[in-house]
């Protein structure tokens, strides 16, 4: 797992990423990185505003948004989120998937290469949709809740109209030099 390449390759790879896309290195971006960076619960912006406001006294919850916007435009972190609820940052920007918990939100990342080779459907490309990438969400109960709601055995999951998984599209930023401009 990337998780494990270490704090320094990361932020390492951060500096290059905002080199590449001609992103002077602030404190705001680098305080707002490092907050993010060590994450696996995909917080909101609203999470990290609460982390950031003490090192960046003045800053504002708009100028947070808008930071976390840019590094997901230059690729140098992703967006996990579904539609209805409100994004979530991940400091993962490699094609991985997540198990959404419907009761308490957590988003948890899933790893399996089966679901890396996923055949994209053609269809979507006949009908002049552009695919960019995908990751699959799967939507249930997490281990948590199942207690609290008193669930128990493995029955549970396993009726077809419990099981909801999706996949959704989000933007995988090729290399600087493939992408086209952005005005
Ligand atoms: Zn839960
Ligand atoms: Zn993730």
């Amino acid at each position: 797992m990337r998780r494990s390449d270490g704090r320094a390759a990361r932020v390492q790879h951060f500096v290059d990423l905002c080199r590449a896309h001609g992103l002077a290195l602030t404190v705001q971006r680098r305080v707002i990185f490092d907050a993010l960076v060590d994450r696996q619960d995909h917080p909101t912006a609203d999470q990290i505003y609460a982390v950031v406001r003490d090192r960046l006294p003045g800053v504002s919850r708009t100028t947070v948004y808008r930071v976390l916007e840019t590094l997901v435009q230059a690729g140098v972190i992703a967006k996990a989120c579904h539609p209805g609820t409100a994004a979530r940052y991940d400091p993962l920007t490699h094609r991985h998937h997540h198990l959404v918990c419907l009761h308490c939100d957590k988003l948890v990342d899933w790893q399996d290469p089966r679901l890396d080779a996923l055949p994209l459907p053609r269809g979507a490309t006949a009908a002049g949709f552009e695919i960019d990438d995908y990751s699959v969400h799967f939507r249930g109960t997490c281990a948590v809740c199942r207690a609290r709601l008193g669930r128990t055995g493995r029955s549970s999951g396993t009726r077809a109209g419990r099981r909801e998984s999706e996949a959704t599209t989000r933007p995988r930023r090729a290399p600087a030099s493939k992408r086209r401009k952005t005005p």
